[in-house]
């Protein structure tokens, strides 16, 4: 599995259509201060289904929308499209490309696409955390974060790795199911009352 090619539209400083294409290895992009450089990683990682404006270095989510220049209008929405080589059978999905859109409107609405077919970001998100790829899996190093992950605490650190790991999906599985049962339980205990009440 590798990253064919990135196409941002109205993301960020990228106003009109860019499409970057990967080789498999290494890959630089280079570029003066501000060009747009951490803006293409920034792409990455809200195409794979980043919730955090923070993570994206803006204040609010719709900050990723091209704002405007002196000379050029803001837009009112923002779409990047990932797609990656999946011959291999990484991805769990019957595909042997796979492309991944995530589109953001000013006015707040949104939508995920599948090979062109909307999808729910859950779809996305697990589609993405079974590869061992995606939000929360630390595939994305940003500037900064590698300071983060050497300071960190013993605890701190063991996040890290159990992240990395894939060990996460699994914990927010469980921490779901968890929920489910509370849910589960209440309502039961609710029916006991409802049947003694009845008695
Ligand atoms: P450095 O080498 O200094 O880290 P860089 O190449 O990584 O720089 P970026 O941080 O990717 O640069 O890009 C910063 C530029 O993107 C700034 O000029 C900023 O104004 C522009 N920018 C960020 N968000 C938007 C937006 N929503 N609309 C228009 N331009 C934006």
């Amino acid at each position: 599995m590798h990253l064919k090619s990135l196409t941002l539209r109205g993301f960020k400083s990228f106003a009109s259509a860019t499409t970057l294409r990967f080789e498999p290895g290494i890959t630089c992009v280079v570029g003066p201060n501000g060009s747009g450089k951490s803006n293409v990683v920034d792409a990455l990682s809200w195409v794979m289904g980043e919730q955090g404006a923070k993570s994206l270095r803006g204040g609010k989510m719709e900050d990723v929308i091209f704002a405007g220049t002196t000379g050029r209008s803001p837009l009112g929405r923002a779409e990047v499209s990932l797609t990656i080589d999946n011959s291999d059978g990484a991805l769990p999905i019957d595909y042997s490309e796979v492309t991944l859109t995530r589109i953001m409107f000013r006015n707040g609405g949104s939508e995920y696409q599948l090979n062109g077919d909307t999808c729910r970001l859950l779809d996305l998100q697990e589609l993405l955390s079974d590869s061992g790829i995606g939000r929360e899996m630390h595939v994305i190093v940003g500037q900064g974060q590698l300071d983060s992950v050497l300071h960190a605490d013993p605890m701190g650190r063991r996040a890290f790795i159990e992240e990395a790991a894939g060990v996460l999906k699994h914990r927010k599985r469980k921490e779901k199911a968890l929920r489910k049962l509370d849910a589960m339980q209440a309502n039961f205990a609710r029916v006991q009352d409802l049947t003694d009440e009845l008695r």
